[in-house]
C-alpha cells in the first residue's frame, strides 16, 4: 500500500477482533492506525441494507469525525439454508452482550430443524476507504466460501470463526493460527484489492 505510506488511518470499528485483524493485515505497510474507540468516535447506527452501504457509512462518519482517512469493514456470515441470514445482522444476532456462543447455538438449532439443510455458507467483507477532503469513498469486497460445523471448535479469531471451515480445509477459522486465516479470509481478499488499488498511486 505504498500510496498510503506514512499515512494515519482511522480504523472505523469498535469491534476489537476486527481492529486486531485489520492491524495485522496493515502491518507490512508503514501506516499509523488509530481505532475509532481510541479516538472516542461515536459508533454510527448501521442503517444500510448491504455490507457496502454499512461500510461506507462507518468510514464516512469516521473520516468526517477524525479529519483523516478512515478504513471501515462491514462483514458477516451468509448461510444458504437460512436465506443468507444472519448476513448484515451477524453482529446483531449476538445481542447487546456480544454472545456469539448463543448466536452459533441459534444457527445450529435452526439448521437442525430443517431436514437435510445445506451447511453451505460464506463470509463476506466490504472495506470502505473514506477521505476527509471530499474525494469519493472507495469500496473493496471479498468473500470466502465454506461450510458450517457443530459443535464450535477453536478459540482463535472472533465471532463465528469456530463453526466455519473454508473450502479445501479441515480446521475451523477458530482453530487456525491467525496467519493461516489471514491468507484466505474474506477480509484478506478485500484487503488484496485495496492494496492493489493503492499500489497504483505510488
Ligand atoms: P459488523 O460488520 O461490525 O456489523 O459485524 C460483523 C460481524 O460479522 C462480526 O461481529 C462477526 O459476528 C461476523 N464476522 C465478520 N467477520 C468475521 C470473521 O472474520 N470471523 C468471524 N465472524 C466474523
Amino acid at each position: 500500500m505504498s500510496g498510503l505510506r506514512g499515512a494515519t488511518l482511522v480504523v472505523a470499528s469498535h469491534n476489537e477482533g476486527k481492529v486486531r485483524e485489520i492491524r495485522d493485515l496493515l502491518a507490512p505497510f508503514a501506516v499509523t492506525t488509530r481505532s475509532a474507540r481510541e479516538l472516542g468516535l461515536p459508533e454510527p447506527e448501521e442503517t444500510g441494507a448491504t455490507f457496502e452501504a454499512n461500510a461506507r457509512l462507518k468510514a464516512d462518519a469516521a473520516a468526517a469525525g477524525a479529519g483523516v482517512m478512515a478504513l471501515a469493514d462491514d462483514s458477516g456470515l451468509e448461510i444458504d439454508a437460512l436465506g443468507g441470514a444472519p448476513g448484515i445482522y451477524s453482529a446483531r444476532w449476538a445481542g447487546e452482550a456480544r454472545d456469539f456462543g448463543a448466536a452459533m447455538a441459534r444457527i445450529e438449532r435452526e439448521l437442525k430443524a430443517m431436514p437435510n439443510a445445506s451447511r453451505r455458507a460464506r463470509f463476506v467483507c466490504a472495506l470502505a476507504v473514506a477521505y476527509p477532503d471530499g474525494r469519493p469513498t472507495e469500496i473493496f469486497e471479498g468473500t470466502v466460501e465454506g461450510r458450517l460445523t457443530f459443535p464450535p471448535r477453536g478459540g482463535n479469531g472472533f465471532g463465528y470463526d469456530p463453526i466455519f471451515i473454508a473450502d479445501g480445509h479441515t480446521l475451523t477459522f477458530g482453530e487456525m493460527p491467525p496467519d493461516a486465516k489471514h491468507a484466505i479470509s474474506h477480509r484478506a481478499h478485500a484487503f488484496d484489492k485495496l492494496v492493489a488499488r493503492f499500489a497504483k498511486d505510488s
